[in-house]
């Protein structure tokens, strides 16, 4: 790729190919993959992504509104595409475009059920959605009876797989936990086959749900942010490659004389002379004002760039006193060095933050090979 000459967030589909082949190297070839591109497949691209996905075989695809699903319908994802959170305000048109409802509470269920008789389904499938200590959505496992009467009779729906979701896959500390989560997840499963008299496929983990608790792995995974190239772990991210690599240019250098200062609020200052540039990016592409005021930096030539000050809506500026560079030079916000996980976690959040982030005022390149 070449050199910036402005802001742009550059998407290396080969990289998501790797990283994809990295993930499924860790699981079973019966296991099925689901690609996880909700929120434009964390700030990348959800068509571009999704449709390299699709070419590579991917099996199914996740977001979490069913405006994202239709997006995809309409750039030719043909795939099954499982709609997370869907709000029943969205049912008609969800199954006017072939997307699969998560389930997650009887409201929503009967809901469904109703939209999906209105529009003359029969076997329409959808996913139940089970809370196994997450508490954030999902039916109770004594909620199976429930389930099991409404949907006696009824023809509209067939419940295709049922999941959870694991709370701290990503935390060793809290292996317990998780051990309680996976074996609740058995109790359930094994009460919804026998009370539906027929067994929906299941899946339970995410990205470090893959590399931490493999023999958790059922009929199918859900990855996210592993296939973007981050995965919680500075081991495992050594292996995966940076899918985004946010990039731009040095609009302005200033020699800033001692007892002078830089940005709103006149945020910074030095004793000693300083060089700056100032780059056009701001907390309106979705560097936030956290990261200013030192507490982060890019890179320029591959040196470490602090930014100084406030972060402005369009523009950061930066302290290039120590590196030889000059206006129109590219800078790297985030990528390989420093990676976005790196970037994030010096204002105390995460890479998946940051990425999703990254606003639709950037422009997207992308690198095919
Ligand atoms: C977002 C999400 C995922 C993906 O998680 P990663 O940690 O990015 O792999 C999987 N499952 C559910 C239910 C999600 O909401």
């Amino acid at each position: 790729m070449g050199k910036a000459t402005e802001t742009v967030l550059e998407i290396d589909l080969g990289a998501l190919e790797h990283n994809y082949h990295f993930l499924q190297s860790k699981l079973g070839s019966e296991t099925k993959f689901l690609a996880v591109v909700k929120a434009f497949a964390y700030g990348s691209d959800a068509a571009r992504i999704a449709l390299k996905m699709q070419a590579l075989g991917v099996d199914y695809f996740a977001v979490a509104y069913s405006k994202e699903g239709i997006a995809l319908r309409k750039a030719g994802i043909t795939k099954p595409i499982l709609v997370l959170h869907p709000l029943p305000l969205h049912f008609g048109e969800l199954i006017e475009h072939c997307l699969e409802p998560s389930i997650y509470s009887k409201k929503v269920l009967r809901q469904f059920l109703e939209t999906a008789e209105k529009h003359g389904q029969t076997k329409y499938p959808v996913h139940l959605k089970f809370n196994t200590g997450l508490n954030r959505l999902g039916f109770w496992a004594r909620d199976v009876d429930y389930i099991e009467e409404a949907l006696r009779n009824r023809k509209a729906i067939k419940i295709t797989s049922i999941f959870s979701h694991l709370a701290a896959s990503e935390d060793l500390n809290e292996e317990d936990f998780t051990s309680v989560q996976i074996r609740t997840f058995e109790k359930i499963s094994k009460t919804i086959t026998t009370r539906l008299g027929y067994r929906p496929f299941r899946h339970l983990l995410n990205t470090s749900g893959i590399l931490n608790y493999p023999e958790a792995q059922y009929n199918m995974v859900r990855s996210g942010i592993g296939l973007y190239g981050y995965g919680n772990h500075p081991e495992i991210d050594k292996q995966l490659k940076a899918v985004a690599t946010l990039k731009t240019v040095i609009s302005q250098i200033h020699k800033i004389e001692p007892g002078e200062t830089v940005g709103y609020n006149r945020a910074f200052s030095s004793k000693e002379q300083r060089t700056t540039a100032t780059l056009p990016i701001g907390h309106a592409d979705g560097i936030g004002r956290q990261y200013g005021n030192g507490n982060t930096f890019v890179t320029v030539h591959g040196k470490k760039a602090f930014i100084i000050g406030n972060v402005c809506m369009d523009m950061i500026m930066i302290d290039v006193s120590h590196i030889d560079c000059k206006e129109g030079d590219e800078v790297i916000v985030f990528g390989d060095s420093p990676s976005a996980e790196i970037f994030a976690a010096t204002a105390n959040t995460i890479s998946y933050e940051l990425l999703t982030g990254i606003s639709q005022r950037v422009t997207r390149v992308f690198i095919v090979d």
